[in-house]
């Protein structure tokens, strides 16, 4: 709980103000008495005892200082005030009240612990006319008290800013619950952080903290200081905000001491039970992932001035105790936009606030390889191409050995991908003939970049676009700002200038020189650079290591033992690829963005070895193919500051899964559409969701193939046979269990035909 520095200088109510003016600057009948008539003596001017610390406020006594009563006009106080000047160890004292017997000052700051000097210049006198001895100490609290004692009630205000006592004591006057606030006013502070200038008010901003530790004891229990420093606009007085242990035994004459350097004396403060407090208490939660919120921030605020401040657990849970009444509730976490909600708070009862919060939208990048199969990369267990900027995403997140992609080619894989469903839903369930120039990815359809760029992302889509020609088809019609790339299945990387498969800027073509795999590179790192300041979202589509095999000397060169020259190429086009993924990387990192980006690489489909000799061990079949090796792609995903890292994930995944999932986060919170087949994944990364993303998967490539994944068993039409596989124990599909296990086959037919019956049939 703290009283917030805005309302702290406006605490000083007037009944408190008036009470702690006439003991800095009115004479106070006091059994304190100088020796004899030349002499003085200080004392605190809250407390009356003998020791002064530099800065505070300070009563001395004598006889014959003045024949009127002077008080300071204003800030900052004066040195001479009725003819009197005072000096304290040699140092100059500002004055608050100079009358015949007393004077009231400010001792001045730097004077060392010990006795000093006291001499008074009466009457405008060059030599001092009073001296005596000041004990001074680093700090001496005194606290103010009501009946100008220093002992009994202290001078306090209550948590809403009412004075604190017993009714009559002053008007208004209220007791303060236990665990509620009070906010008391003594002198003798001593050091401050900031420091004062002598006979200046102190600073609202920043506010002159006590330098040292306080502590207060309230009923005998320790209570939380919440503020120990000088109260603004005023000179050398001392506020300390407490909150008053919860347990406390209630009367009106609880004890109050303060402690720092020196324990003062025994005052009072009035308390009562907590009969008119209430609970706030919840959960707060990550809108994106739904799970727990450790450490935000919840603040009440009332227009009342009660202020109440906590932190959630680990577990993102509060509670926080309050004064009935009308309340902001405001719950804030870095990273996270805050949460406002008006809350009514009824004594003795809790009101439930169960409260999530939006997460800053990261920057998306998602990298698609082409042909890539599950063994090819270092982190795939690959030791002849290594691929370290490709297996950093693993390494800096997390890696799923299970991830499918929703069809065993090109186009239909990336129509999935694209639009978040199964693209048989679609009739976009097989690859484009060679020939074929008019068809695409129906304009019906809502793809990834529509729904980022209404969102309010840049978008991009460089490389490999495969999604149609005609120009309603083209991805600046389907959600994508910008385009740099070809628009079919296939290109050269060496051969860039083709009439019928031209390089496009937009829809312009242009003459490219670069090797094509370091020309997307370079697009992807000038679209980072440009749109660094704002949300984007970039579809890298790489060709690489899809065919021709074509590599320049300078990746060559990194395989000088790999003696298969096809085999050599791939390693090199892979190697360009994993460069470009490198560079991307980089250009995060310059510009400090790595960890609000979130990236995901999969491959559009399994490799295919006789073309380009990827390797889909340990699976088997390849690309075309609904075998594990023509859908069982490597799938990799990292958000730093945020997902776990070096994570390895078996539950099965689709890349279907991929617009959710960048959907999600770009709005910060969990994202859901019935018209979808892929599920946000961040639940199940962090840990918030325990369950399986996905408990069933399909596919069907026109009418010769088709499969189901239902746990761990797949059914498989393949080459005019069915067949059973449990791929716990058999992940390359080599035993065929469609015969003895009549009741599991049975079971995934029904499956997978309940599924197909709601597609249109297969072309
Ligand atoms: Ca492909």
């Amino acid at each position: 709980m703290n009283i917030n520095s805005a309302k702290r200088t406006l605490l000083i109510v007037s009944i408190v103000a008036a009470v702690l003016l006439m003991a800095m600057s009115s004479p106070v009948r006091k059994d304190v008495t100088a020796q004899q008539n030349s002499s003085v003596a200080l004392v605190n001017a809250a407390s009356y005892e003998t020791a002064v610390a530099p800065g505070s406020i300070a009563a001395l006594f004598g006889n014959g200082f003045s024949t009127q009563i002077q008080i300071a006009s204003g800030l900052p106080l004066p040195t001479s005030l009725a003819g009197v000047t005072v000096k304290i160890g040699g140092k100059t004292a500002p004055l608050f009240f100079v009358s015949p017997s007393q004077i009231n000052l400010q001792v001045p700051s730097g004077i060392p612990s010990g006795s000093a000097t006291i001499e008074v210049f009466a009457n405008n006198s060059t030599n001092a006319t009073f001296t005596g001895t000041a004990v001074v100490a680093e700090a001496s609290p005194g606290l103010f008290t009501i009946n100008a004692s220093g002992r009994g009630q202290a001078v306090a205000l209550n948590g809403d800013l009412t004075p604190n006592g017993t009714a009559g004591q002053l008007p208004n006057a209220r007791a303060e619950s236990a665990g509620g606030i009070v906010i008391l006013f003594a002198t003798g502070i001593g050091t401050t952080s900031p420091a004062v200038a002598d006979g200046q008010s102190a600073p609202a901003s920043p506010l002159a903290n006590g330098v040292g530790e306080t502590t207060v004891s309230i009923g005998g229990q320790n209570a939380q200081v919440l503020f120990s420093g000088l109260s603004p606009g005023f000179v050398g007085l001392w506020q300390i905000n407490v909150q008053l242990p919860d347990s406390l035994p209630t009367n009106a004459a609880t004890s109050a001491r303060v402690t720092k350097g020196r324990i003062s004396l025994e005052t009072t403060l009035a308390v009562t039970g907590r009969t008119d407090l209430g609970t706030v208490a919840g959960i707060i939660t990550d809108g994106l992932s739904g799970g727990r919120l450790a450490n935000a921030t919840v603040t009440l605020n009332s227009t009342g001035g009660v202020s109440a401040t906590t932190k959630t657990n680990s577990q993102g849970e509060f509670s926080q105790s309050i004064r009935a009444g009308n309340y902001t509730l405001q719950v804030s976490a870095t990273g996270y936009a805050a949460e406002t909600k008006a809350v009514t708070v009824a004594a003795n009862s809790t009101n439930t606030q169960n409260l999530s919060l939006a997460k800053q939208k990261p920057n998306v990048i998602v990298i698609v390889a082409d042909d890539l199969g599950y063994a090819d990369l270092g982190i795939q267990g690959s030791t002849e191409v290594l691929t370290p900027n490709i297996d950093s995403i693993a390494r800096n997140g997390v890696r799923f050995t299970n991830a499918y992609v929703s069809a065993p080619v090109c186009s239909p894989s990336r129509a999935g991908f694209l639009t978040g469903r199964y693209q048989q839903r679609f009739g976009y369930e097989l690859n484009p003939d060679a020939g074929d120039r008019t068809s695409g990815l129906p304009v019906s359809e809502t793809t990834i970049a529509n729904r980022m760029k209404s969102l309010g992302y840049a978008t991009s889509a460089i490389g490999k676009w495969h999604m149609g020609i005609p120009s309603q088809f083209l991805p600046q019609q389907r959600g994508f700002d910008e385009f740099f790339g070809f628009l079919i299945g296939m290109h050269s990387y060496t051969v860039w200038n083709q009439p019928n498969n031209p390089i496009y800027r937009g829809t312009q073509t242009v003459t490219e020189t670069t090797y094509l795999t370091d020309a997307f590179s370079r697009e992807a790192e000038d679209f980072i650079q440009r749109n660094r300041q704002q949300p984007f979202f970039l579809y890298l589509a790489a060709n690489a290591p899809h065919d021709p095999m074509q590599a320049t000397d300078e990746y060559l060169a990194r395989f000088p033992n790999i003696s298969d020259p096809t085999r050599k190429t791939f390693a090199a086009m892979l190697s360009a690829l994993d460069d470009g993924v490198g560079k991307v990387l980089a250009k995060l990192r310059e510009h400090n963005l790595e960890e609000n980006t979130l990236i995901i690489f999969f491959s559009d489909n399994g490799g295919i070895p006789r073309t380009n000799t990827s390797l889909n061990t340990p699976f088997s079949g390849q690309k075309d193919q609904l075998l594990e090796g023509g859908i069982h792609v490597p799938f990799m995903m990292q958000w730093k500051g945020y997902l776990p890292a070096g994570v390895v994930n078996s539950a099965p995944i689709i890349s279907l899964d991929v617009l959710p999932t960048a959907v999600s986060a770009a709005m910060g919170r969990k994202f859901s559409d019935s018209s979808l087949d892929g599920v946000n994944l961040i639940p199940f990364v962090s840990g918030a969701d325990i369950t399986l993303p996905h408990t069933q998967l399909f596919w069907r490539s026109g009418t010769t193939q088709y499969a189901a994944r239902v746990g761990d068993w797949k059914l498989l039409f393949f080459q005019n046979s069915t067949r059973l596989y449990n791929l716990a124990t058999d992940q390359s599909e080599s035993t065929n269990l469609a015969t003895s296990n009549p009741t599991k086959l049975a079971e995934l037919q029904a499956i997978y035909q309940s599924w197909n019956s709601q597609l249109p049939p297969a072309p």
